[in-house]
């Protein structure tokens, strides 16, 4: 029925303008060609599988740039690169320093300081054992209830009190980043964690390492050997601690005999990582001002390794991520030439962005939304393109559907526009499917063919993990192409023969075509908040409505905005509040604040001191029972 109708309106209007649309079709085709040539080139060897801050990664990066201005695009920024800071790695500096009375602890071979310690220097500090260093609230089990932590070396076992099972209840306590934040909010002067692994340098937590999305926990943190454990617990050994522990008795929160010397002395390797930022200025005078963000990451794994997001981590072999996201990016680049040939061009301005580190924390999108080139209430919607190149029996995955109350409709018209094929006059090809409009020879001009339509999955929620999640933070419609995970997902093998081409070609037609739709109506898409698909906080019982600004983690958390009718705009939370202080805990980044709301119980009221255009006030949140 509904197909019927449409074809109809398609029709009236095919028959006015079909020569022009049929030449105009024939100019601003995808090319999987095109499509081919560029993935080929940032999916090979040569650019080493382009990990942000390396040389591959910033080749890859030059090279968008070059295509930006072979097609026309204004730079963003000077030179097109945005440049965001980036930790490419840590090292150990000269002054790591470890003792406790008579014993002398080496760094390295004993202890190794995290990624995320603060580098101080502090001596003759007591020392006191916290058990596994865990407060969890909803468990009724607080490790620091008993142990005078303040002014003290905090000494934890890894791990939890039901470690053995990966589900537990525990789960989500294990991670050292939330037992230092527990042992900074006791007032621990610094964290010891005691390995796991009986071999040292096969412990996680021995391997110096850095992850730009956590940044400084604030006071040093550290792990140490079991073997030195058992030299720093003289009166006990180590396996009494861990019974101890386990019972909570009172042999777990016990004071060491001697005090602690510490130094920890990391050096973070900053380098420059980049954005490349293309710019096609609208033709209407007035929409122009308003703009479209398309994007992909061109960033992959590089070689791979612990911690990088590789399936095999033991491979150091080019990650070279083709689907991931050398398709999207050669999708945007093929987007920008075909928007960039369009007569009349798009009325508003389309902003091209090839993200890098994404595969590190979306890191080039965080910057892009606190750095835009205009601010950010210009821009209407934010369209990603991450895993575009592996279209099986055309099953497409779309995104962001509730972000915008349009989004339905546009996307559901767009496809059924799919199974629609022009033919230029002077084209011989004769056509697949029904002809539903005759020229006067008898040739058909306008087939249909049910087949030609993409099969949909479309998922409302806004967040997800790429790009795009950055834009709907701030509030933004998002949508969201992907054709699906596959085995060599994160893998050496996402290699550019496996792509293919000709249906990511299918999806960017698409995709023009729910671009041209935005860009044509004079009425900005309406932002409608969307259902969440699966709860993100880790089970948090509590919430709030606060809208955090996760890039900005430094002194507070900053707030982007406040649900309508939370109890965050209940107790009177704006934009651009930062929160530094719920009840008597510091909050100094999004990792404290999410540490905090763990805490929270539902319909008890929360005193949240913020920081308002330079002034400190005080306000009453009471967080309501999350549903
Ligand atoms: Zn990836």
């Amino acid at each position: 029925m509904r197909m019927k109708k449409f074809s109809i309106f398609v029709v009236t209007v095919l028959l006015t303008t079909v020569a022009g649309i049929a030449q105009q079709q024939q100019k601003l085709e995808p090319s999987a060609e095109r499509l081919k040539k560029d993935v080929s080139y940032l999916a090979s060897d040569h650019l080493d599988g382009r990990r942000t801050g390396t040389a591959g990664g910033n080749e890859a990066a030059r090279y968008i740039a070059v295509e930006f201005t072979k097609i026309g695009l204004k730079p963003g920024v000077a030179g097109y690169q945005q440049t965001f800071p980036y930790v490419a790695g840590v090292e150990l500096g000269e002054k790591n320093r470890l003792s406790a009375g008579a014993v002398t602890l080496n760094v390295r071979k004993d202890w190794m300081p995290l990624g995320f310690s603060s580098n101080q220097d502090m001596n003759r500090v007591p020392a006191i054992l916290v058990g596994y260093g865990i407060t969890a609230s909803e468990l009724n089990h607080n490790d620091y209830a008993n142990a005078k932590v303040s002014g003290h070396v905090a000494i934890a076992l890894s791990g939890t009190p039901d470690s053995d099972n990966p589900h537990g209840q525990f789960a989500r306590h294990e991670e050292v980043r939330w037992k230092a934040i527990a042992a900074r909010n006791a007032g621990a002067k610094a964290l010891v964690v005691i390995a796991r692994e009986n071999n040292f340098s096969e412990d996680r937590l021995s391997r110096l390492r850095y992850d730009n999305t956590t940044g400084d926990a604030g006071i040093p943190v550290i792990a140490i050997s079991r073997q030195a454990a058992e030299q720093l617990l003289p009166n006990r050994s180590l396996a009494e601690f861990e019974q101890a522990a386990k019972s909570k008795s009172d042999a777990a929160y016990a004071e060491l005999a001697t005090p602690v010397n510490l130094s920890v002395d990391i050096i973070r390797q900053e380098v420059p990582a980049y954005n490349v930022v293309g710019v096609l200025e609208g033709s209407d005078p007035v929409l122009k001002n308003e703009n479209i963000v398309l994007g992909a990451h061109y960033d992959h794994l590089g070689r791979g390794g612990e911690g990088s997001g590789s399936l095999v981590p033991d491979s150091a072999d080019i990650h070279h991520g083709a689907d991931d996201n050398a398709s999207g990016t050669a999708g945007l680049l093929e987007l920008a030439r075909l928007f960039s040939a369009q007569r009349p061009r798009p009325k508003r301005t389309l902003i091209f962005i090839a993200f890098g580190g994404e595969e590190e924390g979306l890191l080039g999108s965080a910057y892009y939304v606190n750095h835009p080139l205009t601010p950010l209430t210009n821009t209407v919607a934010m369209i990603n393109m991450d895993m575009i190149g592996r279209m099986r029996d055309r099953k497409l995955v779309i995104g962001g559907v509730g972000t915008a109350q349009e989004w339905k409709q546009i996307i559901t018209q767009a496809n059924s526009a799919e199974a629609m094929r022009v033919s230029a006059s002077s084209d011989p090809a004769p056509m697949q499917g029904v002809p539903i409009v005759v020229s006067a020879n008898g040739r058909p001009i306008v087939t249909t063919n049910p087949n030609g339509t993409f099969d949909l999955a479309m998922n409302e929620d806004g967040y997800g993990p790429s790009d795009h999640s950055q834009f709907y933070g701030k509030q933004i419609p998002v949508l969201f192409f992907w054709t699906g995970t596959h085995s060599d997902y994160h893998k050496p093998s996402d290699t550019f023969d496996k792509i293919n081409y000709d249906d990511e070609a299918r999806i960017l037609r698409l995709v023009t075509r729910i671009v041209r739709e935005v860009d044509g109506a004079e009425k900005r898409l309406s932002y409608t908040t969307a259902k969440a698909e699966a709860p993100r906080s880790g089970g948090f019982r509590v919430y709030l409505g606060t809208i955090p600004n996760y890039a900005d983690s430094t002194n507070g958390l900053l707030i982007d905005g406040v649900r309508e009718g939370s109890p965050a705009e209940k107790a009177g939370l704006q934009p651009g509040d930062r929160i530094v202080k719920i009840g008597t805990r510091d909050v100094k980044n999004v990792y404290d604040y999410t540490y905090a709301l763990g805490e929270m119980k539902a319909g008890q009221e929360y005193v949240f001191e913020v920081i308002r255009g330079g002034e400190k006030l005080t306000l009453k949140v009471t967080p309501e029972a999350r549903k």
